[in-house]
């Protein structure tokens, strides 16, 4: 038995036992400590070229039985309201996704880039970033204010696509079948409608330098972003399949909405009076609005799905904290039940948080905040005391806590 033991070899080179640290059975034979490592690099080396098996969807293809109605549905889960963006934005992205996949040559279906023109915190980046999440592609969120024209102090507006592959691990494939989503976009619009006579870098030369990329262009992206690494190599991205999504509050645009629908957002018109809601123009935004706000109408000529987000009113804001699938009071009570705590916010209670935010004019961004100013005591003091199992919120609990944070006025400032 000893003597058989002592002839046994590695079944991929051959080495003897005794020439060997160590030989690991398997069922057939036999591999040695140095095999292992090799095949070990060799699996590391073959992992950086190749996309990862179940990590992104690694062939962007919409399953067929996908309808735009079952991308809604998805949204649904997570975002309140919304009923139009939601609506124009699975159309959009189910025929970006269609055309990608469509082997059709003699017709060319144009891009759908969108546009979401709506309040800060209505969920214009909540919409991209769940559609990225159904479609599981690879995701980036940049900030138009960063960019300026290439030669100018910033970030060329190439470095959006660094972002898009740092976040698929630099798979060039995966990126070039991503979503990319432009927040700010309005804050490039230039000053007035008139093109400018002294130059305006910040905006136009902004918007001009993203007119290729939207439209689908090859770019030379410096993989770690910035100009701060001029020595680094630089690897080619074409932007034809990359969906831009671009997002803005487009402040002050209601007017021009309304001056463009001969009529005054304040004001009182009975002949007009049940057919234009005032309280919402946004849903009237079109193209032209855009142009009138100082958007080139090349660049509005590239993002031709264009909608709008209604601002959030009180009941809205309640949802928002209830509702979706991973609503802000369920994280909380998850929180707590992980400390074996059953908590329980009172209907008035999380009237109190909506109204706060909607007071002070924070949006849905300020519920977070706000139930942070509620509950940090108790997340602070209650893991050190075993007796409690259970933590209710009242209205007074909350007034009381919300009342005593410096915050609010910080954040409200
Ligand atoms: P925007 O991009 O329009 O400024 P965000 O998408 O960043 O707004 O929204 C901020 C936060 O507010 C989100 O993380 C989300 O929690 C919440 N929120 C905003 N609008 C909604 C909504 N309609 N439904 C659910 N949550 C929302």
């Amino acid at each position: 038995m000893s003597k058989y033991k002592e002839n046994l070899k590695c079944s991929f080179c051959g080495k003897d036992k005794r020439d060997s640290l160590m030989l690991i059975a398997g069922i057939e034979g036999h591999i040695c400590e140095t095999c292992v490592e090799q095949a070990y690099e060799i699996i590391n080396e073959e992992l950086k070229t190749k996309p990862s098996k179940g990590g992104k969807n690694s062939s962007f293809m919409l399953p067929s039985s996908i309808t735009p109605k079952d991308i809604k549905s998805f949204l649904d889960q997570y975002i309140i309201g919304q009923d139009d963006a939601k609506k124009y934005l699975s159309v959009a992205v189910y025929n970006h996704y269609k055309r990608l996949n469509s082997k059709l040559d003699d017709i060319e279906i144009e891009k759908s880039n969108i546009i979401l023109v709506g309040e800060t915190g209505t969920g214009k980046t909540l919409l991209a970033k769940t559609i990225a999440r159904f479609l599981d592609v690879p995701f980036a969120i940049v900030d138009a204010t960063v960019f300026t024209e290439a030669g100018y102090v910033g970030e060329d507006v190439e470095s959006m696509l660094s972002r898009l592959l740092q976040a698929c691990d630099y798979n060039v494939e995966a990126a070039e079948k991503g979503i990319v989503y432009i927040d700010e976009i309005d804050k490039i619009a230039r000053k007035n409608d008139n093109p400018s006579i002294t130059r305006d870098v910040s905006g136009e030369g902004v918007q001009q330098a993203l007119l290729k990329m939207l439209e689908g262009t090859e770019v030379n992206v410096p993989p770690q972003g910035g100009r701060k690494h001029p020595e680094q190599k630089m690897v080619k991205i074409n932007t034809s399949n990359i969906l831009f999504i671009c997002g803005g509050a487009f402040a002050g645009i209601d007017k021009l909405i309304a001056k463009r629908m001969n009529t005054q957002v304040i004001g009182y018109n009975s002949e007009e009076k049940h057919t234009i809601d005032r309280d919402n123009m946004m849903q009237y935004v079109t193209h032209q609005d855009l142009k009138h706000f100082g958007m080139i109408p090349e660049l509005i000529g590239r993002l031709p799905v264009l909608t709008y987000l209604e601002p959030l009113d009180l009941k809205t804001l309640i949802a928002i904290l209830t509702v979706p699938k991973n609503a802000l009071i369920k994280q909380y009570e998850k929180l707590f039940e992980i400390e074996g705590i059953k908590l329980t916010f009172t209907q008035e209670a999380i009237e109190l948080v909506a109204q706060k935010a909607l007071e002070y004019k924070l949006g849905a961004r300020g519920l977070r905040s706000l139930c942070e100013m509620i509950l940090t005591d108790a997340m602070f003091d209650l893991p050190s005391k075993e007796d409690v199992t259970e933590f209710v919120v009242d209205r007074t609990y909350a007034e009381d806590k919300i009342r005593k944070s410096s915050k609010l006025k910080l954040l409200a400032a």
